[in-house]
Parts: C-alpha cells; structure tokens; sequence
C-alpha cells in the first residue's frame, strides 16, 4: 500500500495542511512541456488527474465540479449557443456544455498531452465529447487565444489549474480583459477560483480586477470534497446584472426543458450557490495589495 500526499501550492502549502490518496498503481506520470502530470489508481476515489502535485479532478467527486462550473451560467443564460473552454484538459467541462442544445464548444488547452493522457487513462470525463461534431479542440495557451481571437462567445468557461505556472496567467486582468472583448452581448464568464478559507487572496483578487470590466462580478460556491478546504468559489462576471438573480422557477423550466439528469446540480442549489457565506463575501470588500 502506497500513499499519495497531495502538494498544495506554496501559498497554501505553509498551513500545515493537506490530503492523502491510498494509491493502487500510478498509472501514468511524465513531464510534459508544462507541468507534472500525473494519473493516479486509487482505492476510494477512482483514478485521479495530478498536475505539479496538485489534485485536478477525481473521478468521484468531479460531478461537484463541472456541473456547477458549466450549469449554472448556461441556464442562466438560457440560450447558450457558443461556449468557450479555457483549460479543462480533462474533458468534464466540455462533457457537461455538450449536453445542452450549443452549436459549437472551442475548447483552448494549452497542454495536448493533459488531453491524450485523460482520453486514454480517465475516459470517463470526457465521456466522447471530443469526438462530439460540435467540439472544437485549440491546444494553445489560453491568455493568447482570447487575445488573438475574432470570435465572439455566449458563455466563457475559465477551467484552469491554480495561478502557478502556466495558469497564473488566467488570473490577470489583461486576460479579463480580452476575455470580456470576446463575449457577446448579454454573455458571462465563470471561473475556476480556488478555496477561499486556504486561498483568500484569490476571491480578492479577482474581484478587484473584473470589477471595473464588468457590471456584475461576483462568486458562487460548490462543495468538491477532493478540493480540501470547504466551499470552492466559482467566480462570475457579466454586464447583464439581471443574470444571476433569475427566480428558481424560470431555472426551473430550463432545466427541465434540458432533460438531463445531474448529481450535484439542482435549480434550488443553483439559486441557493450565490448565497455567500460572510467569511467568503468579506473576501470582496477586503484590501488587496496584489491586484
Ligand atoms: N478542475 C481543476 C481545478 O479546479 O484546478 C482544473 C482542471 S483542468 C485539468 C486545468 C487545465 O488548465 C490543465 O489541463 C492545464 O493544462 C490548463 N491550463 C493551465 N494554464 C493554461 C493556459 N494558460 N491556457 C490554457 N490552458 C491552461
């Protein structure tokens, strides 16, 4: 029996605290380009993605995750037609966006081999979305895309690893930026934004940097049990600021219009995601050096 300690990254590394996976077999693990990749047999939670030492996805408790990243805005948008993936090398994100009715899903992911090693070693995640017409693969990096890019977006989808190494730069506000340049009228943007009771400065900075790009920027919670800390935030940012307070009922419908059954996701926990708790809405009001 061999154990696996997960590596959080420095800034939350210094607490003293962290989580452990009773390791079956290390199904593969190389250096890629980019980071340290990792996929791990475990005895409770599945196979087990790791980059630079850190846990990605697992395939228990990821529902948690790629569920609430992706339903959240695309019922509350309510007619999503062109999504955007930045990051989500595993596939979970675009797995989920595919099931409601877009016509295209661009998936920009700076590290192929994160892509191969999933599709091959965790094929549940993707489930085939990659083959899936509507899916458009980029390996490219993220920030440059929505630089470079012409292309115009309902929905924006930040899955990105923690801002260290190749993901710091999906943290910056040059990337807000272009980002807000790339989404259509009406559009929204929902990103990856850590743990707060371990990575407070992350909903502060965040907050500072979307808030003079956007006319509603805010956070909402999902619990991942394998992204150890308590409530994980979602952060969220749009110019139309009637998007996220749509009643239970109109969620509700779409939802069910969609036909799709969910484990984590449900139209009252949707509604009730925006409810912050006050350790995590005080991160919004709090002084940040670092913005
Ligand atoms: N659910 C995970 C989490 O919450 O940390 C993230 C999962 S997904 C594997 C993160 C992906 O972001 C990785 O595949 C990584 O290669 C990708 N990524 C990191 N920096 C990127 C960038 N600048 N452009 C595009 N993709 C990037």
């Amino acid at each position: 029996m061999t154990w696996f300690d997960e590596a959080l990254h420095a800034g939350v590394q210094d607490q003293g605290y962290t989580q452990r996976f009773e390791v079956e077999r290390v199904v593969f693990q190389r250096k890629t380009d980019f980071q340290d990749l990792m996929v791990l047999e475990t005895k409770g939670f599945g196979r087990v993605l790791v980059l630079d030492g850190v846990v990605q996805t697992t395939e228990r408790d990821e529902f948690a995750y790629h569920e609430m990243l992706v339903h959240v805005p695309l019922f509350a948008h309510g007619d999503s037609r062109r999504v955007l993936i930045i990051g989500g090398g595993d596939g979970g994100v675009l797995r989920e966006v595919l099931r409601h009715p877009v016509e295209r899903a661009t998936m920009v992911e700076i590290d192929g081999s994160v892509v191969a090693i999933c599709r091959e070693h965790i094929p549940g995640l993707s489930a085939g979305a990659f083959d899936d017409p509507r899916a458009d693969l980029v390996i490219a990096d993220g920030i440059r895309f929505v630089a470079e890019s012409d292309d115009v977006f309902d929905v924006i989808i930040v899955d990105s690893t923690d801002p260290i190494g190749p993901g710091e730069a999906l943290f910056t506000t040059a990337f807000y930026t272009d980002c807000k340049r790339r989404l259509a009228p009406g559009g929204v943007i929902v990103t990856q934004n850590g743990v707060p009771l371990l990575q407070p400065a992350e909903v502060t900075t965040t907050y500072r940097r979307l808030g003079p790009l956007f006319a509603d920027v805010g956070f909402y919670v999902t619990a991942v049990p394998t992204y150890i800390g308590g409530f994980m935030t979602l952060g969220w940012a749009t110019d139309d600021t009637a998007l996220r307070s749509q009643p239970v009922d109109v969620i509700a419908a779409r939802c069910a219009a969609a036909g799709f059954a969910t484990r984590y996701y449900s139209p009252a926990v949707h509604v009730g995601a925006f409810a912050l708790p006050p350790y995590i809405a005080d991160l919004m009001k709090a002084d940040s050096a670092d913005v």
